[in-house]
């Protein structure tokens, strides 16, 4: 079994990202109140992360592998409450899988 690094089997996969129009918006500000901040635990491409030092929440889309977990365990991304949202990215867009 090959051990690597998120970023490095991130690397192996190919991303056509849409940062004019990101397909996962979320609002770091108000997720302060979240309770659970459930997205850092549930996303295997480790795109959110709690800065414990800046206490604020770091999202980013590029690197999505599209599995649409942190919209199952987030209310405000399932519901779609102001200033979140999750969408698949436009056609050709979003992500090219060269492994696994
Ligand atoms: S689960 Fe949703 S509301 Fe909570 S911190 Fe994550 S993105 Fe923000
Ligand atoms: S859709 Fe999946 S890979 Fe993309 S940010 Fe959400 S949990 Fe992470």
């Amino acid at each position: 079994m090959i051990n690597m690094k998120m970023d490095e089997c991130l690397a192996k996969n190919r991303f056509d990202s849409d940062d004019r129009h990101p397909h996962i918006i979320i609002d770091p500000q108000q997720c302060l109140t979240c309770v659970h901040k459930a997205c850092t635990r549930c996303c295997p491409a480790e795109r959110y992360q709690w800065d414990e030092a800046q206490q604020q929440l770091k999202f980013d889309h590029v690197g999505c592998l599209e599995c649409g977990n942190c919209r199952f365990v987030c209310e405000r991304l399932n519901q779609g409450v102001p200033g979140y949202s999750w969408n698949y990215p436009e056609q050709g867009k979003g992500i090219i899988f060269r492994r696994g």
